[in-house]
């Protein structure tokens, strides 16, 4: 597959899983719907008529890119869904940043980053031209990754001690979901780098893929109810605390309440003018205020605001307690109130409560305030001991500060009036929680509030996020590096997988490769191969062997598996021998016993004789097996007869030559001796030979030899043996044949020349011979015997010529 291809085919993977993805977020979000499991609620959706819709529509976009591989219709209606969902995503962010906050835990600044992911692939998907949607899957995909980058970064800004926190990044499974799709994305366009063959490698890199995406779940899900984990403990100690400041400093002012119902009790009888004489009914007020250590001052103040009695030192300037908060409340008829943290007379921060003083009609008299004693409250709350960065505060109903542990070096940044828990909270519910940045030290908290119901002051205890999240953290960047560690070697480990598989492959074609080369040489080579193992079963053939055996027949149509010692062991007949042979030696080279086997046959067939040549070698670096090669020397053979022939017959005649005619005649002799059986021979020369050449020509001297033997052939039997021994001299050895036979057939020969005409040129051209004959008489050697019918021969000559003598020893 060409690189590009492949590339396409891995996005097109790609957008398949991410959709896939998606369809897994959007069946969970409907899932939480139908099943009311807010945790797995579609995150932008915090209108409860937009959540189900948006969660059907995410649901209906992981479908369309799903199924948008391919085929027009179906990149249609993929992009119109994912157009619809696209619009309501962007409905729904807009909504989500516009509507008012109505669960506060969530970091709500942190949803809109899967819906943004979403939005973005879903923008990829309408924008996408035809042909081009997976390369746009893919570059959404990247944009979903480098926002989960963003997310890491942010997790590590957080390790250094910046701003973000990973509870927040992992705390919804939402979060753990879309930085799974993008773990999965993340695979695919790695995966999109490699060049993939085949479906078994596919296999493993999917599977190994499948299973880091598992893992990133696994992961993901740990750490989500880790995180939840963190969060429920954290809510449950900071509510745990607020409920006990409650306790705690509703006693505190129950007990000046105890006060101020003994200063009302004094008015009752007393004017304020009296009690501000600091009489023994005064005294007795300020000492019972002085006894509480939560009070650390009580003040009468008349109307006007002035201060009539009680305090030692005196709090503030008369007009301004006039202008205070809490005594505007009480002129309009508010019985009691608290003022916010302020410095003293004396420069030391502190806060009041007071109540409202009535004359006999209920007119406004003036007020009763306890200058609260905050080292009270700071050694109860110091003692609780909440870890760094947590802060015990107490405010007023709107927010306004009372008093805040740690002490603030201005007490007026303490105010919360315009901050979300007092501006919209409180008014959603009395008792809740809040993640964000506390606007005295800036550091992001964890609060829980409480509204005490009957004093109308508010609890806010907080504990820092940095502190709550380090246990968690480190156990999140531990096993985030156990992930990475593992993701590393899994990823290692394919491609080790790989590699091995592609070296095996490459292994296998050179081996295969080699095998051919090998048989392509066999092929070519014209001597029948065969290699057998050491069990005589045929491991191998070439083509020539194929046709061999095609001819001679043994193993049939399957050479391979057949065993040829046995067949060579079964063969009957006249190739019995040579094929026993062939069995015998190819076992000892088996065996070891030789190191070359050869063996020369004849193996005849119906249309000509044939030679072969057998040679058999052990094959190299095996155990037993050996190369069995029939080579054809049928044409060796031939030659080789061709050549004995000429070289033992006479070129002119056409009979035995000399050489020859002794060598078989010393043969014929041989065996005559030894099966006694009678032996006679003629001894023939030309009369007067050198006349025939001198008249007609040394040619016609030729053909008239030529006659002669012609002749002899036909007077002779088959059995006997012709040769020429001389220019013009003829022997014929005729076994089984005495002298008397022999002066027989000499006559016979001599008659027939006598009447043989020859014809050269014009001429035609008689003859005569004379025959000298002989008996053999064992143990004569041939040479005497020759020499015998020579003295024969002689006399006939002698006697004339054109006649038969016998010889005798
Ligand atoms: P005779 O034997 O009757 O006493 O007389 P002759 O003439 O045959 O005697 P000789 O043996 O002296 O001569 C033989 C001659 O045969 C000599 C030679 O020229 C001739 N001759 C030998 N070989 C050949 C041959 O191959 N071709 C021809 N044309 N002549 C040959
Ligand atoms: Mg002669
Ligand atoms: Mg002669």
């Amino acid at each position: 597959m060409a690189p590009a291809e492949t590339r396409r085919h891995l996005l097109e993977r790609a957008s398949l899983i991410l959709g896939l993805g998606m369809c897994a977020c959007g069946a969970a979000f409907v899932l939480s719907w139908l099943l009311d499991l807010p945790a797995l609620r579609f995150p932008v959706a915090q209108s409860p008529q937009i959540g189900p819709v948006l969660s059907a529509l995410v649901l209906a976009m992981g479908i369309a890119m799903a199924a948008a591989r391919g085929g027009a219709w179906r990149e249609q209606v993929s992009r119109l869904v994912a157009a619809a969902a696209l619009a309501a995503l962007c409905v729904a962010v807009l909504a989500q940043l516009l509507a008012p906050v109505r669960a506060p835990l969530p970091a709500t600044h942190i949803y809109p980053i899967p819906a943004l992911v979403f939005m973005i692939l879903g923008a990829g998907l309408v924008l996408a031209r035809p042909g081009k949607r997976m390369l746009a899957a893919g570059v959404c995909a990247a944009l979903g990754l480098a926002i989960s980058v963003f997310v890491l970064v942010n997790l590590c800004r957080w390790r250094l001690n910046e701003a973000g926190h990973p509870l927040l990044f992992v705390m919804t499974m939402q979060a753990a979901v879309a930085q799974t799709v993008f773990a999965a994305a993340l695979v695919c366009l790695t995966l999109a780098g490699l060049e993939v063959r085949g479906r078994v490698e596919a296999f493993v890199l999917w599977s190994a893929g499948a299973i880091g995406v598992a893992c990133m779940l696994v992961w993901a899900f740990i750490n989500w109810t880790d995180a939840a984990h963190v969060v429920q403990e954290a809510e449950q100690q900071t509510g745990n605390v607020s409920r006990l400041l409650e306790a705690h400093f509703e006693l505190g002012t129950d007990a000046v309440n105890l006060v101020f119902d003994e200063v009302e009790r004094a008015l009752g009888t007393r004017s304020l003018d009296e009690l501000a004489v600091l009489d023994a009914e005064g005294r007795r007020l300020a000492a019972l205020a002085g006894a509480l250590p939560q009070v650390r001052a009580l003040h009468l103040l008349d109307a006007a605001g002035r201060v009539r009695a009680f305090g030692a030192a005196r709090p503030q300037a008369g007009p301004g307690l006039r202008a205070r908060g809490f005594f505007i409340a009480h002129r309009g008829g508010q019985r009691h109130a608290f003022g916010g943290i302020a410095a003293d007379a004396a420069g030391a921060p502190t806060f009041t409560y007071s109540r409202r003083l009535s004359d006999a009609r209920g007119g406004f008299a003036g007020v009763v305030l306890a200058e609260m004693e905050p080292a009270y409250f700071q050694r109860f709350y110091r003692s609780l001991e909440l870890g760094p960065g947590s802060a015990l505060s107490l405010f007023r109903a709107d927010g306004r500060l009372l008093f805040r542990e740690p002490i603030l070096a201005d007490p007026a940044e303490g105010d919360l009036e315009r901050h979300p828990i007092f501006a919209r909270l409180i008014a959603l519910a009395p008792t809740g929680r809040f993640v964000g940045h506390s606007p005295s030290d800036h550091e992001q908290k964890f609060s829980n509030y409480r509204l005490a119901p009957r004093r109308a002051f508010v609890v806010v205890t907080a504990i820092g996020m940095d502190h709550l999240g380090a246990p968690f953290a480190r156990r999140f960047m531990l096993s985030a590096g156990v992930l990475g560690a593992l993701l590393a070697l899994l990823g290692m480990a394919a491609r080790i997988q790989l590699l091995g598989m592609r070296r095996g492959k490459a292994l296998r074609l050179a081996e295969a490769a080699s095998r051919l080369y090998i048989r392509s040489i066999l092929d070519s080579v014209g001597s029948a191969i065969v290699i057998v193992d050491a069990g005589g079963r045929i491991v191998d053939v070439n083509a020539e062997w194929s046709k061999f055996s095609g001819e001679n027949g043994g193993c049939g149509a399957n050479y391979v598996g057949c065993n040829y010692l046995a067949v060579c062991r079964g063969v009957t007949g006249e190739d019995a021998k040579d094929a026993l042979a062939a069995a015998a030696g190819i076992s000892a080279v088996i065996a070891g016993g030789l190191e070359v086997f050869e063996h020369t046959y004849a193996c005849h067939s119906a249309t000509g004789e044939r030679w072969y040549k057998m040679r058999v070698t052990p094959l190299a670096e095996s155990d037993g097996s050996v190369v069995v090669i029939h080579q054809s020397i049928t044409d060796l053979k031939l030659t080789e007869a061709e050549l004995r022939r000429v070289a033992n017959t006479d070129s002119l005649t056409g009979l035995s030559n000399r050489r020859a005619l002794v060598e078989l005649a010393e043969r014929e002799l041989a065996q005559a001796r030894r099966q006694k059986y009678p032996v006679s021979i003629m001894m023939l020369d030309c009369d007067h030979f050198k006349k025939v050449n001198d008249t007609y020509g040394h040619g016609a001297g030729d053909l008239v030899l030529q006659t002669l033997a012609g002749i002899m052939r036909a007077v002779c039997r088959d059995t006997d043996i012709v040769g020429r021994v001389g220019g013009e001299e003829f022997v014929a050895l005729l076994p089984h044949t005495a002298m008397q036979g022999a002066l027989v057939l000499a006559e016979r020969l001599r008659e027939a020349v006598g009447a043989a005409r020859v014809r050269s040129g014009g001429d035609t051209i008689t003859f005569t011979i004379s025959i000298g004959a002989a008996a053999f008489a064992p143990p004569m050697s041939f040479d005497e015997l020759l020499t015998v019918a020579d003295r024969g021969l002689y006399k006939a000559k002698a006697g004339g010529r054109n006649r038969v003598e016998a010889a005798g020893s």
